[in-house]
């Protein structure tokens, strides 16, 4: 079964084609600046030329014709005909409570999805536009299914979701802790079950997503107890431009002394904080690892408060989770930074992990496996997240029992 997955955002459109049969990408791409000038549509042929074509995409039904044409391209598309997509999958950022799992997408979904918008101002809106337009360009018989970031984490027991704040805010606001990146945890936490060969409900683990943007969860039992980011991907640990979690004060004093609104407080934290504000170099690791390497100690100091942020989560998840049985790295950084693994792992030292350096040190651009010795308390382990293969996943198994 051929699904198509997509991750709408306001000005960009990520889409993946995907025969669920043998788990095969067929195709994949991505449409940027969508209602701007300059748009293009970036997608690489199945002999992995890359190929970027101008297409005006002044909203996103133009954004999903350029997807079609790309996909039944006569030269380079992956498919003949458009009849051959069964469904398609979509990311949306935000479920609140509503969302526990993945749903078929009605007017019931997408109201919620809409009555959610502030919760997500700058996501679910987007994801609205996308299923909206692909209801114009698919038909209304091709099946929609959204799948949530936040599903994973509605396991959380009220004492790691409550914020202590007045109740009524909970109440009139639904202010609490919801969790993002559900679909990458979900996924690495039921891949590590696989590759321990143990069944997922007697397992505790920690599972590091970082990136861009960056979360840990605790996964007790295949159930999420914890996760770092919270209300909305601000909180938790440093990220590439946010600051995480902070002691509150730092904000109002902040946007007191510089007479800033709540926007422009939002703005420093979400967009110029994290390793970009420390560093002052980039938001991206691979420039500030090379401006450490040149001697710059602004980015050496981004890089010790990362290792030590993300070393406390995962010291105070061992503790609410009871134990670990294995920690799980994940994510651009995750995946491909072996100096952040080892110098987090140093830390853990004292819970028993032991990494195996050289095999770490080797762990990068596509390379996975085991990154701790044989002899190591916790197994420590590299999985490549693949939260596109989830949705896909989540969307044949809504479809086929329909
Ligand atoms: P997003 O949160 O946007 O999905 P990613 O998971 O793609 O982000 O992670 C982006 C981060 O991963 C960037 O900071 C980037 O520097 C880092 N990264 C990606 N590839 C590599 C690599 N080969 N080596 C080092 N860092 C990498």
């Amino acid at each position: 079964m051929k699904i198509l997955v997509i991750n709408a955002g306001s000005s960009s459109l990520k889409y993946q084609l995907i025969d669920t049969d043998n788990e095969a990408v067929l195709a994949k791409g991505n449409c940027e600046r969508i209602g701007q000038n300059g748009a293009f549509i970036g997608f690489k042929t199945p002999d992995g030329k890359k190929i970027n074509r101008k297409t005006q995409m002044l909203n996103h039904t133009q954004a999903f014709e350029a997807v079609k044409n790309a996909l039944i391209d006569p030269e380079y598309g992956a498919i003949s005909d458009l009849s051959e997509v069964s469904a398609v999958g979509h990311r949306v950022v935000q479920g609140g409570a509503y969302f526990d799992k993945s749903v078929l997408v009605d007017n019931s979904v997408i109201n919620k999805i809409r009555e959610l918008a502030p919760l997500a101002p700058l996501h679910n809106p987007a994801h609205l536009q996308g299923i909206e337009a692909c209801t114009r360009v698919f038909g209304p018989k091709v099946p929609q299914v959204a799948v949530f970031d936040t599903a994973f984490h509605q396991t959380m027991p009220e004492k790691a979701f409550m914020y202590a704040v007045p109740y009524k805010y909970y109440e009139k606001f639904g202010v609490r802790k919801y969790g993002f990146h559900g679909t990458s945890h979900r996924y690495v936490s039921e891949k590590m079950a696989d590759l321990m060969g143990r069944k997922k409900e007697e397992l505790k683990l920690i599972t590091c997503h970082i990136g861009n943007g960056s979360s840990i969860t605790a996964v007790k039992g295949g159930k999420v107890i914890d996760t770092t980011m919270g209300l909305t991907p601000l909180g938790g640990f440093m990220m590439g431009t946010r600051s995480g979690s902070l002691d509150p004060s730092v904000i109002t004093f902040i946007a007191e002394k510089e007479h800033l609104t709540p926007e422009e407080m939002s703005k420093i934290l979400n967009k110029e904080s994290g390793l970009l504000g420390i560093s002052g170099v980039s938001s991206d690791d691979r420039d500030v690892c090379a401006a450490e390497a040149d001697g710059n100690m602004r980015a050496h100091l981004a890089h010790e408060m990362l290792y030590y942020q993300i070393a406390k989560y995962i010291g105070s998840y061992y503790v609410a989770l009871g134990g670990c049985d294995g920690i799980v790295f994940t994510a651009g950084i995750g995946e491909n930074q072996p100096m952040l693994r080892e110098k987090v792992c140093d830390y853990l030292e004292c819970l028993g992990v032991k990494l195996d350096k050289e095999f770490n040190k080797q762990a990068t651009c596509g390379v996975t496996g085991t990154l701790s010795t044989p002899d190591s308390a916790i197994r420590v382990e590299l999985i490549a997240t693949d939260e596109e293969m989830v949705i896909a996943r989540d969307t044949r198994a809504i479809v086929e029992a329909l």
